[in-house]
């Protein structure tokens, strides 16, 4: 039998032992013990159910495009769960001086693809759509070096489509800046459209007409979640491992090689494994290897972590009827707010919220999240409600309103994280019976998450 520890009980370790358990039933004769620090399994992933609104305290949704996240939820049985966001009504605005400025049609991130939306559009300056009809004759590039995305985006369009655009579209997801996330790492594709093209717009251009030739199908919805929301994910994985296989309010100090096992140390108790998955952000991971590899363990520490804020706010059906269509809106740095963005709940998911209730969700990140960190519930949720006040004209008193803190949980892929990530692996090796997982690697969604978990696992039986 071997014995492996999974460590750390997000949804990166619980897809881990949700694999094991598969590849137990496939005839693999493994056990496992997972060990997280925390009371609570599911890691960020956490729903509230406050005044008839479901509120997601970390992630609210993923990426359809990402099948991994799907494919865990069918596999639960949980395929009538799914639901898709409302993209009838995706709109999203972008805080131009002062203005919400809806994100023109036929924009790829930033690469437009057609050219009156954007040429019309108040969102640039005539600058800058200059820039977009001469970024079109753009010659092929093939470089090894990495470079930052706003420097990459910045060669291609200017520095304002890196302050409209790039720098708000990227912090919602890393929590880091376009000036220090790596382009190979955080948009690999934008780099090879750039190699093999030159130009991303005529790349697009070029990937849309292709996909034009194919059969039509409908476009499957840009957001996927669970109707009874993310942490229902956590806790139906849950509910399908061994319990006496889980070990909660068990942080691991250390983890050490010893006469070829590993030993696990948590709280006064020590126990022995053929095998380890690490689940762990990788500050946290870093620290449990300090004695096993002080190489592997700087390397996982140069990772840099972001902090992250979001506040649920429900309110009244005339806040509901008096706020603008669509998803939500972006802040732009150079708009000089603290929030980063919010989304209309209510509009995107329509069933998380009552017909007569309107459900907001605030973000803050990065610098901005770890300025209000110190601060009070009550003072962020009055900064929250000041800053809504000056963007939308919204002076009513919220029905309810919660605060949900995460420290250091969003990694961020700086200039050169591909590299860093060829270094762990070279140092992962030297470590039999040793596998990562989590947000830190190769994508930070919850898709990839659960990919890595699931990998992770595979690894270890197959060896
Ligand atoms: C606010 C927020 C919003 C997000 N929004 C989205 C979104 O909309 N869509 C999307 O796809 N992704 C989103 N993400 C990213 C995604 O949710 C995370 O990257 C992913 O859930 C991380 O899962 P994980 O299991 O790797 O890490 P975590 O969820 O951080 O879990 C790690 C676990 O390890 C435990 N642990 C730490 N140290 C130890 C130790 N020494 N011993 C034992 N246990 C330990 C922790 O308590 C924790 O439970 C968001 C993230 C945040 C924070």
């Amino acid at each position: 039998m071997t014995r492996i520890a999974i460590i750390g009980g997000g949804i990166s370790g619980l897809a881990a032992a949700f694999a094991l358990e598969e590849h137990r039933r496939a005839g693999a004769t493994v056990d496992y013990v997972l060990y997280e620090s925390s009371p609570r399994l599911g890691g960020v992933l956490r729903t509230e159910h406050i005044d008839g609104c479901l509120v997601e305290a970390g992630p609210d949704s993923f990426i359809t495009e990402k099948p991994w996240a799907t494919d865990l939820a069918r596999a639960l049985g949980l395929g009538d769960e799914l639901i898709g966001s409302n993209d009838a009504d995706r709109k999203t605005y972008v805080l131009t001086r002062g203005r919400l400025v809806e994100m023109p049609d036929g924009l790829m991130f930033m690469v437009p693809t057609k050219i009156l939306p954007t040429g019309l559009s108040p969102l640039f300056s005539w600058k800058t759509k200059l820039r977009m009809t001469q970024e079109l004759f753009h010659p092929p590039r093939a470089v090894d070096r990495d470079e930052s995305v706003a420097s990459f985006v910045e060669r291609h369009y200017g520095s304002e489509m890196v302050d409209r655009l790039a720098d708000p579209l990227l912090s919602g997801v890393y929590g880091g800046e376009a000036a220090s996330l790596s382009v190979r790492a955080v948009l690999p594709r934008f780099a090879e459209m750039e190699r093999t093209h030159g130009s991303l717009g005529r790349a697009m251009l070029a990937a849309r007409k292709k996909m034009s030739k194919g059969p039509r199908k409908p476009a499957p919805p840009l957001f996927t979640s669970l109707k009874n929301g993310m942490q229902y994910l956590a806790e139906t994985v849950v509910s399908r491992l061994t319990p006496t296989s889980l070990l909660i309010n068990a942080p691991v100090q250390a983890i050490q090689r010893e006469a070829g096992s590993w030993v696990v140390s948590a709280g006064l108790q020590s126990d022995q494994f053929d095998s380890i998955i690490l689940a762990l952000p990788a500050p946290a991971a870093a620290n449990v290897l300090r004695l096993a590899s002080p190489e592997l363990s700087a390397e996982l520490a140069a990772i840099q972590y972001s902090s992250s804020i979001t506040v649920g706010l429900g309110y009244d059906r005339e806040v509901r009827q008096s706020l603008p269509p669509g998803f939500g809106f972006l802040v732009p740095r150079s708009e000089g707010k603290r929030l980063l963005a919010a989304t209309f709940v209510h509009n995107k998911f329509p069933h998380r919220a009552p017909e007569d209730r309107a459900l907001l969700r605030c973000f803050f990140a990065g610098s901005n999240a770890e300025n209000v960190w110190p601060l009070a519930d009550d003072q962020i949720i009055a900064i929250v409600r000041n800053e809504l006040q000056q963007i939308l004209g919204l002076r009513a008193e919220p029905l309810f309103a919660s605060v949900y803190k995460w420290k250091s949980a969003m990694a961020q892929y700086g200039v050169g994280h591909l590299d860093r990530l060829d270094r762990i692996e070279r140092l992962r090796q030297q470590l039999p019976g040793l596998a990562l997982a989590g947000n830190a690697y190769r994508g930070i969604g919850v898709p990839d998450c659960i990919r890595s978990g699931s990998a992770a696992a595979k690894q270890l039986v197959e060896t």
